[in-house]
């Protein structure tokens, strides 16, 4: 990282990004100065021989250039880390490794070996991570070189130096994009928006704020936009009007587009380019196994406007979509026995997620419950016609499940909810885990929540 030589910069939080930001200071001549809460985590540092700093101290902060911060630690609400107030308190800026990723990336380390790679930046709030494999997934096998990194894959700062030609593709989460104090992308990415998050986001209004800077800051070279909510169509607008109608490719499952501009919709199952008011592409989206339900159809639009944005054809993206085996824990088919399929979509652990899931399959056995999310279960209410009967599990399963209006079973485990479904179950259903909530009430992870899925099917169908 440059821009720093001679100068002290804090870290605060040492985990894989943290660690990554402190290596990338030091070898840009910054002297790094290292500070977590957990001693774990300042053992780890010390071990990599990085120098550790007392950040909670008064004077802590004289003679510093910089404050970098994780991105799990809170920086507004519910509350700063006492760290952050520190360094708003002595004047020093705030930043992150996605900040510090695009300051070297526009300054520049990357053109000093004449490499020109491109990078593609994915925001929103469902669809991130398929997103952005999809893109990725779709250049290689295009044979475009690229790399995957941000929120999926390896930390921004642990990049390999670029070949020429190549892409990177940034997953970004709302707290990355919210702190970043530099976000340059050449192609930005707005899937969808929902509500998530929104305790670290003072609502709605503060997280469409901090996803929206991708598309602020100089503003990138395209920008494709999901305008299936009034967020989107509103970043649009603006984005055209600042920027430039052929710099924004406009994406939708839920209307055709067909304006003068740029758009990438899909219907029916069917994916269309138009540009200027010609439809210039159209791919069949079903059947591709990777991509099941509109919520991914979504997903493919997206990918397709980012890649054909770098000069992908429209052949070789559609190829490459029928390769695309999903990513682990997103409506991921884990096992089929006696006519009935079991997917695992453990990821899906806010309201909106489960609804597109649920919209996504017929005959479904519901797997659900958990840490529930602000604002209840209402909004999931209108989309539980697929549902053949839910299987309650969580700490709070009769809570839960006395909030939805379809047939329901309280299962409690893991184990009882898919003995009870495959029990329930006949030919054709879906057996499908789509949690509507966090794990943290029985799980470490929702990975982990998901891997115990697995697992359970695997033994009621042994049995
Ligand atoms: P993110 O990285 O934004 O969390 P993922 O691709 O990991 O997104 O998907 C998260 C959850 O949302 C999964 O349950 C997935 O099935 C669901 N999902 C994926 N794409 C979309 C989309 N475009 N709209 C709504 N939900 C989606």
């Amino acid at each position: 990282v440059q821009g720093f030589e001679g100068k002290r910069v804090a870290v605060l939080g040492l985990g894989r990004s943290g660690l990554a930001a402190a290596h990338a200071l030091e070898e840009g001549g910054a002297e790094a100065l290292c500070w977590d809460d957990s001693e774990q985590g300042r053992l780890r540092a010390e071990g990599q021989g990085l120098l550790l700093h007392d950040l909670t101290k008064q004077g802590a902060f004289e003679n510093v250039s910089a404050l970098i911060v994780s991105p799990g630690i809170p920086h507004l609400y519910p509350a700063p880390h006492p760290v952050i107030a520190l360094a708003w308190a002595a004047g020093v800026p705030v930043d992150n490794d996605i900040g510090l990723f695009f300051r070297s990336y526009a300054t520049n380390d990357w053109n000093a070996f004449d490499r020109t790679p491109q990078v593609i930046a994915v925001t929103g709030s469902n669809g991130k991570s398929t997103t952005s494999a999809l893109i990725h997934h779709i250049l290689q096998a295009s044979g475009r070189p690229s790399q995957l990194a941000g929120n999926i894959g390896r930390g921004v700062l642990d990049i390999e130096p670029a070949h020429d030609g190549e892409v990177i593709v940034l997953e970004l989460s709302s707290y990355q994009t919210e702190l970043a104090r530099a976000l340059t992308p050449d192609v930005a990415v707005w899937t969808n928006l929902s509500a998530d998050h929104l305790d670290r986001h003072a609502g709605m209004g503060g997280y469409f704020n901090a996803k929206r800077r991708l598309f602020a800051e100089g503003g990138p070279e395209r920008a494709v936009i999901g305008i299936d909510e009034i967020e989107g169509q509103f970043l649009a607008n603006q984005t055209a009007t600042a920027a430039g109608e052929d710099r924004v490719i406009s994406v939708s499952v839920e209307r055709k587009l067909t304006s003068n501009g740029w758009s990438v919709f899909a219907k029916k199952g069917f994916l269309a380019e138009w540009r200027k008011g010609r439809q210039v592409a159209s791919i069949d989206l079903r059947g591709i196994a990777g991509l099941p339900g509109a919520h991914n159809h979504q997903n493919a639009c997206s990918a397709y406007a980012a890649c054909r944005a770098v000069g992908i054809g429209p052949r070789q993206i559609e190829a490459a979509l029928h390769t695309f085996a999903g990513l682990p824990h997103r409506s991921q088919t884990v096992a089929e026995h006696c006519g009935i399929r079991f997917v695992n979509d453990s990821k899906a652990t806010n309201v909106d997620s489960a609804a597109k899931a649920l919209q996504a399959f017929q005959k479904v056995r519901w797997i659900c419950g958990g840490l529930q999310k602000e604002g209840g279960l209402n909004a999931l209410l209108p989309h539980l016609g697929n549902v053949k009967k839910a299987y309650v599990i969580g700490r709070e399963a009769e809570n839960f499940a006395r909030q939805l209006s379809c047939d329901t079973a309280v299962c409690g485990s893991m184990q009882e909810a898919v003995s009870q479904a495959l029990a329930d179950a006949q030919e054709g259903d879906v057996v499908l885990l789509a949690p509507a909530a966090a794990s943290f009430d029985q799980y470490d992870s929702f990975e982990a929540r998901g891997d115990d899925f697995v697992d359970c099917v695997n033994r009621v169908i042994a049995e």
